[in-house]
């Protein structure tokens, strides 16, 4: 396989972000954050006054859709440029998550995102990040992981990923839409969030970014 892709799936707050940062950089493997692609839609969609519970209009948006996903050396997260403008911040905002999780229920939207996403595979490898990347995008892939861990840890791990960003958050809420963000991504009729039959699933409650990434890392060892 001249392209191989380790696929990362779990909910948001498990550390999949991370953790497939890191390992894309230690391969030298090009990086799929496909939660960017349904963040810089929905961000898309409101900046083009386009209601979010329209499927059809979004549909045609997400086929249209003029964006950049750049990995620059040295910084946290891929630069996205929307429409030849910078959104890298504005769509990780709490709104720009929840209004991503609403679109991301509509069958015909992520049916027009496949091929976007299937594009970034090349050699000499991919590290995908997402909810449905082993079981939907990539089903063929050889090594597939699913991170979890409880929502009160993934509430506290965004919780301080958000104050270090500067912004100002709440943990309740933090807490409350992570379980109303869950709940929605796993009860979706299409590709919900689910871990693939043949994935490994890691449990990072109480470990540390490390720690999981040697345990991803033996795993690949044996896989590839
Ligand atoms: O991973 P991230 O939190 O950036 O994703 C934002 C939202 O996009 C998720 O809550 C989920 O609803 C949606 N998503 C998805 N499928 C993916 C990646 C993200 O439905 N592969």
């Amino acid at each position: 396989e001249l392209a191989p892709v380790v696929t990362i799936d779990g909910p948001s707050g498990a550390g999949k972000g991370t953790i497939s940062q890191l390992l894309a950089q230690r391969l030298g493997w090009q990086l799929l954050d496909s939660g960017a692609i349904y963040r810089v839609l929905a961000l898309a969609a409101i900046h083009h006054n386009v209601e979010l519970d329209n499927e059809e209009a979004i549909t045609l948006l997400a086929a249209h859709l003029d964006v950049q996903f750049m990995t620059v050396a040295g910084v946290e997260g891929v630069k996205v440029v929307l429409e030849g403008e910078d959104v890298s911040s504005a769509i990780r905002t709490q709104d720009c998550s929840n209004a991503a999780s609403k679109i991301a229920a509509f069958p015909r939207v992520r049916e027009a995102l496949l091929r976007r996403q299937r594009a970034f595979k090349s050699a000499p490898g991919l590290v995908a990040d997402g909810r449905d990347m082993g079981t939907v995008v990539f089903p063929d892939a050889p090594v597939k992981l699913f991170l979890t861990a409880s929502a009160e840890e993934r509430a506290q791990r965004r919780y301080n990923q958000l104050q270090d960003k500067g912004f100002d958050v709440n943990i309740d809420r933090l807490l409350a839409e992570i379980k109303e963000r869950d709940d929605r991504d796993m009860n979706r009729a299409v590709a919900p969030l689910v871990p693939a039959e043949d994935a490994k699933v890691i449990d990072t409650t109480g470990i540390g970014i490390e720690a999981v990434l040697d345990i991803v890392l033996k795993h690949l060892v044996e896989k590839l």
